[in-house]
């Protein structure tokens, strides 16, 4: 019989947990026989002392099977895909990239999560239209992908429930920030969808979890080990987080901009992101022969209307009324019909002249949060209307005076402080004319 102080005092001292001692302590973590101290101990531990790849993979298999892992049926092998992000400022890849991957044939029963701190949530911005509902049982979830093909779902209760204890002891030891506990996490719970091919976006950059590219790789080999190691082939691109994805930011205006995207007019870095992921997808799914196949197949779906046609059948699969689906996925429709508008809407002005090099995405992130677009607490509500359109972009050239960011507010209104922090994270170059090339940021695919 193990004891837990014995497996504590072993990870303290250095060693490395067996397949068993791993398994005895998941499953007095799901069992509720152990007491929080000795979780928060053994947390710690692992914290302080690491673990091994084969102790993170089975902490990871261990976690998958402390609840239900979901089962398809046999004609969809080989087609169940999902993916992960770790977290960016205006992400909205979520809301375009499921659709897409529905309309080229695949299932995606993506699990996603709510904004904390600065970045953003997929279902707090689903939520922002009115209906949409985004907790949906196992059979519902069954139902929608054998009639849409796609939904975008929280996390149920019998889902890795290990996750959700541990989780929470971590947010209160301190324990959050630890390569094999964040890869046990979040594996764990791609691995109880029981998925086909799982890709990942390892974010890098000022406004990401990683803030440089050496420790995203590092993130990125260990969900990849653990990936693999449950069976599901993983793949991962690392891409810079340093701006913003698209243009808009703030869940209101993000599914604005996802809809554009949808009807075709989506912004270049958002479509990079779709394609390429999507694309891999495909391809180590084995339904293209190669990524640019792959990516053509997502483009094409995106720019010919196959993927908005998913989109309007998933929100009325999750609840948002026919005329309301409708309407938002119409040609040239006025979106603020069904979705709520902010009360105030401000334009900040170009402070000189110059390209623009870069934004620091942080602080837009940073203010609009403030400002109530996001929360500080787990369960905190979030204001959906508040956030920013983007009204420049990168390399472009502005002259003084030129509107370069619109605020979407409401109470609060933005300080003179935050306006000025804002106004200090644009950076424009000296030289009007200056040789300006400016990078997408997708930097490498495994
Ligand atoms: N997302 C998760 O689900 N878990 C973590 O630990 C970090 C990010």
């Amino acid at each position: 019989m193990l004891r837990i102080p014995d497996l504590i005092k072993k990870k303290r001292d250095g060693g490395a947990l067996s397949d068993e001692e791993i398994a005895a302590f998941i499953q007095a973590v799901t069992n509720k026989t152990i007491q929080d101290a000795q979780i928060g101990a053994m947390l710690m531990a692992i914290w302080l002392k690491d673990m091994a790849a084969t102790e993170t993979e089975a902490l990871t298999r261990e976690m998958m099977s402390s609840g239900e892992v979901m089962s398809w049926p046999e004609e969809w092998a080989g087609l169940v895909v999902d993916k992960h992000s770790t977290g960016g400022v205006g992400d909205k890849v979520s809301l375009v990239l499921a659709p897409a991957l529905a309309a080229c044939g695949c299932k995606v029963p993506m699990i996603s999560g709510r904004g904390l701190a600065h970045t953003g949530g997929t279902l707090d911005k689903l939520e922002s239209i009115p209906g949409f509902n985004i907790h949906q049982s196992t059979e519902q979830i069954l139902q929608i992908l054998d009639s849409v093909g796609c939904c975008i779902v929280g996390q149920t209760e019998m889902l890795v429930p290990a996750d959700r204890v541990l989780y929470a002891v971590r947010d209160t030891t301190s324990t959050v920030d630890s390569l094999p506990l964040i890869t046990a996490s979040i594996i764990s719970k791609k691995g109880a969808e029981s998925l086909s091919a799982l890709m990942l976006d390892v974010k890098f950059g000022r406004a990401a979890l990683c803030k440089d590219l050496s420790s995203a790789k590092e993130l990125a080999q260990s969900l990849l080990r653990a990936g693999n190691g449950l069976g599901i082939p993983t793949g991962a691109v690392l891409s810079c987080m340093d701006a913003t994805i698209g243009r808009c930011v703030g869940n209101s205006l993000e599914v604005v901009e996802s809809l554009e995207t949808l009807k075709g007019n989506g912004p270049e870095d958002l479509m990079e992101l779709v394609t390429t992921l999507g694309g891999a997808l495909l391809t180590i799914t084995g339904s293209v022969f190669d990524l640019s196949e792959g990516r053509k197949r997502i483009s094409d779906a995106v720019t010919g209307g196959a993927a908005l046609a998913k989109f309007q059948d998933m929100m009325e699969a999750q609840g948002v009324s026919a005329q309301a689906a409708r309407s938002l996925c119409s040609p040239h429709t006025d979106y603020y019909s069904v979705l709520r508008r902010a009360e105030h809407q401000t334009e900040l002005e170009a402070p000189g002249h110059g390209p623009v090099l870069d934004l620091d995405g942080l602080v837009l992130a940073e203010v609009l949060h403030k400002l109530g677009a996001g929360r500080s607490k787990a369960g905190e509500p979030v204001n959906h209307s508040v956030g920013a359109e983007l009204l420049v972009s990168l390399g472009q050239v502005v002259k003084k005076g030129d509107p370069w960011l619109r605020i979407h507010y409401e109470d609060p209104s933005p300080t003179p402080d935050q306006i000025n922090r804002l106004q200090n994270a644009l950076i424009l170059g000296s030289d009007e004319n200056a040789e300006f090339e400016f990078k997408l940021p997708t930097d490498v695919t495994e």
